[in-house]
């Protein structure tokens, strides 16, 4: 039977139906007052899920312009930044500033792990002419399944004086993340993870620190100028096109997520993962990340059994359940798959999810 696909990756993740609904008219022209008032409430919809009093910028396009937007407003070539990585999504922070001509130092750890907040406090103790100018880190990796301790990092990235980059792609709307009070300078997040809206609209937020930062910064980007984005915020709208049909869509979505109250749904998508992760257990099947205090309530890293192989438990999933589930990502390619808990799902879901899959194990090892 169609349309009845169940998306289980970390993005795009599934869209409620008044959600579609909202987002299936005519394109409302962007520059009419109309539109300044979805623009408007978006906008404090969104300060309320970062958990901060600073703008966000929103801008057409996919996360990683959220990312390009950062560090092309921060770093001038020649610039230090320290890049924590922990999987590929911290990986792409240390390629994007490479690219900005940055001087990039990596503190990197084995996949499956999070960075120990002692080991960044010892690269930073020793940078006594603090010339480490901005710190890189992700929050939650999709990658692996391992959400950082971000409150602990931040405080130690702001002992230090450098300015903290968060990506909080997969944890904003998911996991509790809160910026103003544990001191993150710039937080980004993308619309098509906790956000419960289809892929195309990026979410960043600079603190009055990275503002400093940022007039230092002799070539910013032209689409993502931080600027532009503040003097068109302040007339409630955005320096060019947006997806409009976008911001209808999230408005619907923020409306949802103002009922269902933060803390709801953050204890939701802890009390899934934990669900799931007990289900994966009990089948008798292995967990990638196994320390409990680092798994994430987003993203559930899962390793095949013996004898049997990704690719086929993705297929057998897809085929006679129609629930799709991710694969692992470059060296994690068919040695792990990946089960989003992300954005709009129930415990109903996760619970079809479990049985499916114990179901295409048991078809599989036949
Ligand atoms: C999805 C994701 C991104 C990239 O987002 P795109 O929308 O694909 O550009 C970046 N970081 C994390 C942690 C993600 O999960």
């Amino acid at each position: 039977m169609k349309d009845k696909d169940f998306l289980m990756i970390p993005g795009p993740t599934p869209v409620p139906e008044s959600v579609l609904l909202a987002m299936a008219k005519h394109p409302m022209g962007h520059r009419s007052s109309e539109f300044s008032k979805v623009v408007r409430r978006v906008e404090e919809g969104l300060k309320w899920v970062f958990q901060t009093k600073y703008d966000v910028q929103i801008y057409t396009s996919s996360g990683t312009g959220a990312m390009e937007s950062a560090i092309s407003n921060l770093v001038n070539a020649g610039d230090k930044v320290l890049s924590l990585i922990i999987g590929n999504f911290g990986a792409r922070w240390a390629k994007i500033a490479a690219m900005r001509g940055a001087d990039v130092q990596k503190l990197e750890v084995p996949y499956g792990k999070a960075i120990n907040p002692d080991e960044l406090k010892k690269i930073l103790d020793a940078d006594t002419k603090k010339e480490i100018k901005v710190v890189t880190l992700t929050h939650n990796e999709t990658s692996t399944g391992v959400t950082n301790p971000v409150k602990e990092l931040a405080k130690i990235i702001r002992e230090h004086g450098a300015i903290s980059v968060v990506d909080g792609i997969t944890s904003i709307g998911a996991i509790d993340c809160k910026m103003d009070e544990w001191g993150i300078d710039v937080l980004i997040s993308g619309s098509q993870k906790g956000f419960m809206i289809p892929p195309g609209l990026a979410f960043l937020v600079a603190n009055d620190r990275a503002w400093e930062l940022h007039k230092q910064c002799k070539y910013p980007s032209f689409y993502f100028n931080w600027d532009d984005y503040k003097k068109n915020l302040d007339k409630d709208t955005t320096p060019w096109t947006p997806a409009v049909n976008l911001f209808i869509a999230l408005d619907k979505a923020l409306e949802m997520m103002r009922e269902e109250g933060l803390e709801n749904i953050f204890a939701r998508h802890k009390n899934n993962a934990m669900l799931l992760r007990k289900g994966i257990k009990d089948m008798g099947l292995k967990l990638f990340v196994e320390d409990e205090s680092i798994a994430s309530y987003a993203i559930t890293s899962v390793l095949p059994p013996e004898g049997i192989n990704v690719p086929d438990i993705r297929k057998t999933l897809k085929e006679d359940y129609n629930i799709v589930v991710a694969n692992g990502q470059n060296d994690l390619k068919d040695k792990i798959f990946r089960m989003g808990t992300l954005g709009f799902v129930t415990e109903r879901d996760v619970l079809t999810a479990l049985a499916s899959l114990k179901a295409t194990i048991d078809k599989l090892k036949k």
